[in-house]
């Protein structure tokens, strides 16, 4: 079995990983870029437009010897932003979730479609064939809803991709899950993602599980009389319960829009968070940005889904100590026509990076009689967890990936292995 990282040993984000045999090629993500945070703001413009940045995989997203599949850890546009330029009669294995996910994002946040017919979903550790490859995906707690960390097997040979993961989430039991499957064999190399091993990310202060933000959230909520708006991305799953579970407990209704409604009404059945009704205290807020385009987009049968349970911006201002917001940086302009209510608190939820971009920049401004409250736990493994995973794990080599620091993986593991990118192992 041979592995090239094509991109992402060295980097946090932009992953793009390539496994294969003498028969079989398997690419692991099609990650865009993250290393400055303003090159997310330059999207192509036009659709067709091919970004400069493509890693260079043979065959991928030119004519060029074949490629098997491509398999995605999760919907997160650091690791499935390339996509768009993937040629189209390559296959694409992914979780329910990350299918899911992707659509959400294509309809309400402008990221890339995936035509359906290209997709093969991964039932959990439920191994599958391609060419003379075994892959299997094992459920992982993070910040993307369904993520997967991804088992390859083939030539006698085992490797594990940790995809993005954490180990202070609600699912701890995931890891141990995880663990359990991977025990019968040994694993020949592990590559193990290492976002939060940098000295800074050390020594940031959103350190603590979620359930521990949730009781921060609660605390923020309780002392707060005037609008609590709560900025955080709704395809994250665990910290939509988070929010839920504060603004219930505080005795609040929570307000989603139409975006958080869809995805909650997407994965309800797959774990513990209710459906948007009023009955389970969750009600809607159609937006100005939803309202100005769901005709022009055909998305009729999505508008009409959450009617019942519809609220008016009115109704929320004039009780504003009875709800909890879902609130995004373009409805400042929108539906607020550029100005917060006095003493508005925003609770924002989401990688402390984004708060150099201008739209937040411009809620910054609008909340000078108000406050930015930063609540935020990382979607990523903490130093200390990382060890005990890679331990657990036991691998035969560790393979940073996704990580601005690789070397402290010298530090950590005598069996650390660091590779440079489009430079192949074998396995
Ligand atoms: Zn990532």
């Amino acid at each position: 079995m041979k592995l090239i990282i094509h991109r992402g040993a060295k980097q946090i984000g932009g992953s793009c990983i390539e496994v294969s045999t003498e028969r079989t090629r398997l690419i692991l993500d099609v990650g865009a870029p993250l290393d400055d945070p303003a090159k997310l703001l330059e999207r192509p413009k036009q659709k067709d437009e091919r970004p400069k940045n493509l890693p260079p995989v043979p065959g991928l997203f030119d004519d060029g010897p074949r490629v098997d599949a491509v398999l995605l850890s999760h919907a997160h546009g650091d690791h499935t932003g390339l996509l768009p330029w993937v040629k189209p009669e390559i296959p694409v294995y992914l979780s329910k979730g990350t299918s899911q996910m992707l659509m959400a994002g294509s309809i309400f946040a402008g990221q890339p479609k995936l035509d359906r017919k290209r997709e093969r979903i991964l039932e959990p550790r439920k191994p599958t064939r391609i060419g003379d490859i075994t892959i299997t995906g094992l459920p992982v707690d993070h910040s993307a809803f369904d993520s997967m960390a991804l088992l390859i097997e083939a030539d006698g040979k085992r490797l594990l991709y940790s995809g993005d993961l954490r180990m202070h989430g609600r699912k701890r039991g995931m890891a141990r899950a995880l663990f359990q499957f991977i025990a019968k064999k040994p694993v020949d190399v592990l590559l193990m993602e290492g976002t939060n091993l940098s000295k800074e990310a050390q020594r940031s202060r959103w350190n603590g599980t979620e359930k521990e933000l949730e009781e921060e959230l609660l605390k923020a909520i309780t002392r707060c009389y005037f609008p609590v708006l709560a900025n955080f991305s709704p395809q994250h799953i665990d910290r939509f319960v988070s929010f839920y579970r504060a603004t219930r407990r505080a005795g609040r209704v929570f307000v989603t829009d139409v975006y958080g409604a869809f995805v909650l009404h997407l994965v309800s059945d797959q774990c513990r968070i209710p459906k948007p009704t009023g009955r389970n205290g969750i009600r809607v807020y159609y937006n100005q940005s939803f309202e100005k385009t769901w005709r022009k987009k055909n998305l009729k049968k999505i508008h009409d889904m959450f009617l019942a349970d519809r609220i008016d911006l009115p109704t929320i201002l004039a009780d504003p100590d009875r709800y909890v917001m879902l609130f995004r940086p373009s409805m400042l302009k929108l539906d607020f026509g550029g100005e917060l209510p006095e003493n508005t608190m925003c609770l924002y939820s989401m990688w402390p990076g984004y708060l150099a971009k201008p739209e937040y920049r411009a809620l910054q401004t609008a909340l000078k009689k108000g406050e930015l409250s930063e609540c935020h736990t990382s979607g990523h493994i903490f130093g200390d967890d990382l060890v005990e995973f890679v331990n657990a794990i036991n691998p035969h080599q560790v393979v940073p990936v996704h990580t601005e620091t690789p070397e402290i993986f010298q530090e950590l593991f005598q069996n650390a292995l660091l590779l440079s990118d489009g430079c192949p192992l074998i396995i």
